[in-house]
């Protein structure tokens, strides 16, 4: 009778044990966060070493490219895609140009994709207009990109990777400020320049540190915008 209370306990600890491990993976899972990377104006000369850096951190991201630059760098649009990235598209002229007409911003992103398609056989959904959606895009202009299938992404954390004299110390530590500063998963601005393609190890550094699991955006959801209504 006095060893049955310690056979007991042994039992329902051995019982316990997969709920245990199960609540475990349950939290674990919970606790999961993704980034995803953006780079924006490319390809450029510095796209195949970007790629190749995030390979060897096992991150992936998306492209947001230009119809000129598709045309020019057809190979390392491939590079790109081999490697399992996502390319989303920027449009053409890159300026108020693309803003002219409600149906332009569709226009723009339609020529991208049919360059895109002739290079890889396959379109994208995924749009960011020039400059992001809350600085110019209308509504109008917004529902008719939605309307043919684009969804329109801006981001929620921007390091200022292009803006005036670069110094990798602020590049950093704007990250982290941002990092801190949005809640869930984070969607980061970057462009495909020379400084970015440097200061990229760090990046990514930084991103595993804070647990981040660094992945394409998804064709498919709600994506992350400024669009009012
Ligand atoms: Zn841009």
């Amino acid at each position: 009778m006095k060893n049955m209370p310690v056979k007991y306990i042994l039992m329902a600890a051995a019982l316990m044990l997969p709920l245990f491990l199960f609540l475990q993976h349950v939290f674990a899972k919970e606790e999961q966060k993704y980034a995803y990377i953006t780079f924006d104006d490319g390809p450029t000369l510095n796209t195949p070493q970007i790629v190749e850096t995030l390979e060897q951190y096992g991150a992936r991201a998306t492209f947001f490219v230009l119809e000129e630059r598709i045309v020019r760098y057809p190979d390392f649009i491939k590079k790109i895609h081999h490697a399992k990235n996502a390319i989303g598209l920027h449009g053409v002229s890159h300026s108020e140009a693309i803003y002219y007409t409600p149906t332009s911003p569709l226009e723009e992103m339609e020529k991208a994709n049919k360059a895109l398609e002739s290079v890889l056989g396959k379109r994208s959904s995924l749009v960011r207009v020039p400059f992001g959606s809350a600085y110019r895009l209308t509504k109008k202009q917004a529902e008719i990109l939605e309307s043919s299938g684009y969804k329109i992404w801006d981001w929620n954390v921007d390091p200022r990777d292009s803006v005036g004299q670069i110094i990798p110390e602020r590049v950093m530590a704007n990250l982290r400020r941002d990092l801190k500063r949005c809640k869930g998963d984070a969607v980061i601005l970057l462009h495909d320049r020379k400084s970015t393609a440097k200061l990229l190890p760090q990046i990514l550094q930084c991103l595993k540190e804070e647990g981040y699991t660094m992945l394409p955006l998804p064709e498919k959801g709600k994506p992350l915008n400024q669009l009012r209504g």
